[in-house]
């Protein structure tokens, strides 16, 4: 059932709040979910009894820690900042929204290069934050670099996601810095997927040089975590102070703190099947890109997804969840995407069934 808000309601909503409708991710069950960007390869075993142990080890009676020091401190030493230069959030998500919350609001714009995540405009909608769009190139999605550093100067907030969700371009830390420089605010390098890309690729080096920057990561993604919810900023202790004001306190459950603990502490554990998913991100890659004669087209990708154009986008997408039950991203309704479907690059096994079931969509078959 689709939740609604009834028109008595809504008249009662904040006006910012009364414009959205509720988060619909467009899930259902399949037997093949490759549409939001999760690794369900198995969990290191030992990794799993990490947390499993350390879970059965922690009370709930009583209130987490509010700024979890534990965990601060270890994602402080693997990254090489000061605790102080860390906060923790329930998923990246929730560091996305307080950050918009600190930094933005009527006179502070938000630069964004779009398309990109939606999160960044939902939640600048609902904060009363006006956006500044800079389209990527049509064709290639690549940033127009000295634009966007002419725009920064205008922005008080600034969210360069890379590599980006859904166009899987990866931007460079000498862009990121030219940005922090060229902007009088604060330049957030949203990281989600960075662990899919080359050694190198991440911004988190210029922390040291540019107080004005905030790296992004989370735990959804590689380290096979998004049930359990933890995503991290690190910043000047400065950006960190402001964005611990507008926290809520408890966001993140002690269940949340202890096994993100475990997932972190054995995060080597991980880069096997990171490395699984970068061999077959290029597998499927050249698969579907043979199937250009038919009018598919496939983007280069540094994340642990493909963007993919093909005719009738939305309705490959119903038929891929209803004949072949393998759910997608329908990206065709977003500016600049159109007929534009975003697949996670899952296990073998389900990237040969998309691969096979596109095949037959393309070739007008039908199961
Ligand atoms: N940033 C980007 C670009 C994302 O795609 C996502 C998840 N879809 C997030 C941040 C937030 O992820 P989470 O809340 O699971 O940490």
């Amino acid at each position: 059932m689709t939740l609604s808000i009834s028109k008595r309601v809504r008249c009662l909503m904040r006006p910012a709040a009364a414009a959205l409708e509720p988060y619909d991710a467009a899930f259902s069950q399949a037997h093949i979910n490759l549409s939001a960007n999760e690794n369900d390869y198995p969990m290191p075993a030992a990794a799993r009894e990490a947390i499993d142990a350390a879970i059965a080890r922690t009370p709930t009676n009583r209130y987490p820690i509010a700024m979890a020091d534990e965990l601060r401190e270890a994602i402080a030493a693997w990254h090489g900042v000061e605790k102080d230069q860390v906060i923790v959030g329930n998923g990246g998500d929730e560091l996305l929204f307080n950050l918009i919350l600190a930094f933005g609001g009527t006179d502070r714009p938000l630069l964004v290069l779009a398309p990109t995540f939606s999160v960044y405009e939902l939640y600048a909608k609902l904060l009363e934050t006006p956006v500044i769009r800079l389209w990527r190139d049509p064709d290639t999605f690549g940033v127009d670099e000295d634009r966007a550093v002419e725009a920064a100067g205008r922005a008080n907030l600034i969210i360069v996601t890379t590599p980006n969700n859904p166009t899987g371009n990866l931007s460079s830390p000498e862009f990121v810095a030219r940005l922090c420089d060229a902007c009088p605010g604060i330049v957030l390098a949203d990281e989600a997927y960075i662990e899919f890309a080359e050694k190198g690729s991440s911004s988190e080096g210029l922390l040291v040089a540019h107080d004005n920057l905030s790296v992004l990561r989370t735990l959804s993604k590689a380290y096979q975590f998004a049930g359990g919810r933890l995503g991290y900023a690190l910043a000047s202790a400065d950006v960190i102070a402001a964005l611990a004001a507008v926290r809520q306190p408890y966001s993140v459950s002690v269940l949340a703190q202890v096994a993100a603990l475990a997932v972190i502490e054995r995060r080597f554990e991980f880069q096997h099947s990171i490395d699984r998913i970068r061999q077959e991100r290029q597998r499927t890659l050249l698969a579907l890109a043979s199937l250009s004669d038919m009018g598919l087209r496939v983007w280069p990708s540094s994340a642990n997804f493909l963007l993919v154009r093909l005719p009738h986008a939305a309705e490959a997408r119903v038929r891929l969840r209803d004949e072949f039950s393998i759910l997608v991203r329908d990206l065709s309704d977003t500016p600049g995407l159109t007929d534009c479907l975003r697949i996670t690059v899952g296990r073998p096994d389900e990237n040969d069934a998309v691969i096979g079931a596109i095949t037959t969509i393309l070739r007008g078959e039908s199961q």
